[in-house]
């Protein structure tokens, strides 16, 4: 073992108790948070149809970097990259991966103030470290330290990562991801009232399409839990648009 995984572990022994409702991530450092993420983003696109090239790829990619623009610092390599394929999600994945499905796109009618507040909820799970705190509470101890010893490697890393991704997040963390959505998506000059409608549309299509895992899957909180609180966060902002006047 060498002295900076020594060192690591010895920190990691220390201090895992207090650790825990932290917040921040503290066993893995930005570049490795980064790695993370690159490896489950190959692992990912091996195995599903993702589009960087057509109208409707860049036209995403195009509203989702001008909302992360807003949403810089802390910097991270955002990619906004469109999944061909029918369901109704978006996800991130730690550091900066951002993954928008075709269908979903069709169900917000490919309206860019709506997919602009989407990339804005999935650009907060990378920026707040909701992704990668994650894949720490799921990995667990065991793996960590397996790595920090020298036996498990980034890719066994991101396998883990790559099964997360059908896990709900936290209420606190949507909740998050909802009101930070809604700033950057106002900071990058798009309606951040659109919220609401997109909101009621995964109210609707909650009950019908269980499979949808990130945005749709969650039952807590529940839509409108999420809608109201939106609207508060609206208000207390005074923001403005054509959904709430
Ligand atoms: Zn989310």
């Amino acid at each position: 073992m060498n002295a900076k995984r020594l060192l690591a572990l010895v920190v990691l022994l220390t201090t895992m108790g207090s650790l825990a409702g932290c917040g921040r991530t503290f066993l893995i450092g930005r570049d490795q948070e980064i790695q993370i993420g690159r490896e489950a983003a190959e692992d990912f696109e091996r195995r599903n149809p993702v589009d960087r090239t057509s109208e409707r790829a860049r036209w995403m990619a195009r509203i989702g970097n001008r909302v992360a623009e807003a949403a810089q610092p802390p910097e991270y390599p955002y990619e906004f990259v469109l999944v061909r394929e029918d369901v109704n999600n978006a996800f991130a994945l730690p550091g900066g991966p951002i993954y928008v499905y075709d269908g979903l796109i069709d169900t917000l009618e490919a309206d860019e103030d709506r997919v602009a507040w989407v990339c804005g909820h999935e650009i907060t799970h990378v920026r707040q470290q909701h992704a990668i705190q994650r894949v720490e509470r799921a990995m667990g101890a065991q793996l960590l330290i397996q790595w920090l010893l020298g036996g498990a490697t980034e890719r066994d890393i991101a396998t883990a990562v790559a099964g997360l991704s059908i896990q709900a997040y936290s209420r606190s963390n949507e909740f998050e991801a909802d009101r930070l959505g809604v700033r950057f998506a106002a900071e990058a000059g798009y309606d951040p009232t659109a919220a609401i409608p997109v909101l009621d549309t995964f109210r609707e299509l909650q009950g019908r399409d269980p499979s949808d895992f990130e945005i749709l899957f969650h039952s807590h909180p529940g839509s409108t839990d999420r809608r109201d609180a939106v609207i508060e966060f609206i208000e207390e902002n005074e923001y403005q648009g054509r959904y709430y006047p």
